[in-house]
């Protein structure tokens, strides 16, 4: 028995019976053996007598192999002669605390694993070949699904699962091209893109782990460009690109911005922030491409960018949607008439949208504004882009294989079905990323589109699935509140949704901010607004919410200017 569980644990995993059992079938002393025990001079011949007669005959009760067992219970129990257990006693300690040992630690490491398969890679860090070969049957024992150590295999029937040798990966002069070359060898496991399935997912935590350049796919000195999510919450992803992932970008946007009928005599205003964000180098490279002339004036300075616009005769805007709004606000008040300006398109991304936030922004600026979707991780913007006929963004196929799957399952889902966007990068260099979890909620439509393309478009993004909230039972969306209010005037799409449980009960109040003009009015008009935006969003949800009125810029921006959509308070976790 032991006295504590292995690490403050529940239970260990009880393991090494094989090995006993085999030993004691051949427990045994030969003729060399009792020479060198007699020799010592400490038995006597009767003794040794005994020895040379030996033949085990206790009686043995074990516990089954893969057992949880808890302190101070029995896992194995010899009965007989005392001259023969204690000859076993060292034995079948050593066997069962090292299988038991790793037999746990593996259970422990399978159960964090949360459903994922782990396999057993450790026989280089083992004590001796029996620790890697034991040491291997032990863990599979403990849940691993197969182990690296092939005599394992050979001996025990255990999976035996691999990878590439390091010194595979060290022939070559990038992983890359060690791995391009693996897959070329071993071709039968992933044959055609529909194989991707078979390959796991990886989310934000996976790169985050990674922090910073851990998932670099080449030496750092190929790395010509790095940026950065802004990792708000923990760790920011780093994504490195290769000359070659920065000529992709390129000519990947120059073909959207040519779907939003913009050519090299277009002049393109871009309100992206430039830095460690990839928002503005997307359409800077893409412009490039298309020998249109970029302004890389960057967000802010409002004033100033409506000085530029007409000044030099910006044929197209880039802004997120909420910076357009404010931007056309502030060009209403210098006199800008946009009949005259004349602008070509817009293009506006980085945030969610509503049909309502389109409308408003193409009836401000009076031209047609097209989506423009992308993520950090994959690239940037540019990943999908919408076309003149602005019924869903084309997804550059040629370098990102998207899927569509059940936030909840992870079971892929077929054309037209709402879930989970998954993205596979399919050239990139410096960062390839394989079914990459976006969080984003959309769909899939493969058919041709009125514009003549065949690639497949993304509907617009309806909401993320770590966004989405709970309440009452309910699943609430923050974009389904943002349409609500888009559809009431004197108010500013700027809001908050908090969320509180008093007691057993949800509560959600919807903070939202109201124009200058209507927070200066009288109370009675301040309350009719009130009561019709709770209508329009109870509308929405189908629960009634809460609903207060506070002055303008009054909720909390971060230094990027965002807003944190959600505050729960219910401390559910
Ligand atoms: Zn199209």
């Amino acid at each position: 028995f032991f006295r504590k569980n292995l690490d403050n644990g529940g239970y260990n995993v009880v393991c090494g019976l094989e090995e006993i059992i085999d030993y004691i079938k051949n427990l045994k002393f030969d003729d060399e053996d009792i020479e060198y025990l007699r020799s010592k001079k400490i038995f006597n011949e009767e003794f040794l007598e005994y020895l040379k007669k030996f033949k085990f005959e206790c009686d043995i009760w074990a516990v089954k192999e893969g057992t949880p067992v808890f302190p101070n219970e029995p896992l194995i129990v010899v009965k007989g002669p005392v001259i023969q257990a204690q000859l076993i006693e060292t034995m079948l300690l050593l066997t069962v605390n090292h299988q038991s040992l790793i037999a746990t630690k593996a259970s422990r490491i399978v159960r964090a694993s949360k459903g994922r398969a782990v396999m057993e890679f450790g026989a280089r860090r083992a004590q001796g070949k029996d620790g890697a070969i034991y040491g291997a049957r032990a863990a599979y024992i403990g849940g691993c699904i197969g182990t690296s150590c092939s005599i394992t295999d050979k001996m025990f029937k255990i999976p035996a699962l691999g990878t590439m040798a390091h010194s595979w990966i060290q022939m070559f002069d990038s992983e890359y091209e060690a791995f391009e070359t693996y897959a070329n060898v071993f071709p039968e496991d992933i044959e055609t893109l529909e194989d991707i399935e078979k390959l796991p997912f990886l989310t934000k935590d996976d790169l985050r782990a990674c922090y910073p350049f851990g998932m670099f796919a080449v030496d750092q000195k190929e790395i010509i460009e790095v940026h950065s999510s802004s990792g708000t919450t923990g760790k920011p992803v780093v994504s490195g690109y290769t000359q070659k992932d920065i000529n992709n970008w390129g000519e990947i946007v120059a073909r959207g911005l040519t779907m939003m009928g913009l050519d090299s005599d277009d002049i393109i205003q871009n309100t992206h922030g430039y830095g460690l964000f990839t928002g503005g180098f997307g359409v800077h490279y893409g412009a490039h491409r298309l020998g249109a002339t970029i302004i890389p004036i960057s967000t802010g300075q409002t004033r100033r960018q409506v000085e530029i616009m007409a000044d030099f005769g910006s044929t197209c805007l880039i802004f997120t949607p909420s910076y357009g709004i404010y931007l056309g606000e502030v060009a209403k008040e210098e006199g800008i008439d946009f009949d005259k300006i004349g602008l070509k398109a817009i293009g506006f991304g980085a945030e969610m949208w509503t049909a309502e936030m389109r409308d408003r922004i193409e009836e401000t600026f009076k031209t047609k504004a097209y989506n423009i979707y992308g993520l950090t991780e994959l690239m940037g913007p540019g990943i999908g882009m919408e076309c003149c006929a602005q019924n869903g963004l084309h997804i550059a196929e040629d370098f990102f294989y998207p899927e569509i799957i059940d936030p909840n399952t992870g079971k892929r889902l077929a054309e037209g079905q709402h879930g989970e966007l998954v993205l596979t990068n399919l050239e990139r260099e410096g960062m390839p990323i394989i079914r990459f979890r976006t969080k984003d909620l959309t769909a899939l439509h493969y058919d041709t589109c009125e514009c003549g393309r065949t690639l497949a478009r993304m509907e617009r993004i309806t909401g993320r699935s770590d966004d989405m909230i709970k309440v009452k039972g309910v699943a609430v969306f923050p974009s389904q509140i943002e349409k609500a209010l888009l559809k009431v005037s004197d108010i500013e799409p700027h809001y908050q949704i908090i969320v509180t449980r008093p007691d057993i009960m949800d509560e959600i109040e919807i903070k939202v901010e109201a124009s200058e003009s209507l927070f200066s009015d009288n109370i009675k008009e301040m309350i009719g607004v009130k009561r019709k935006i709770g209508e329009y969003i109870q509308n929405e949800i189908g629960i009634a919410v809460d609903v207060s009125l506070v002055a303008p810029k009054s909720i909390p921006r971060s230094t990027k200017g965002k807003i944190q959509r959600v505050i729960d308070k219910r401390n559910l976790h």
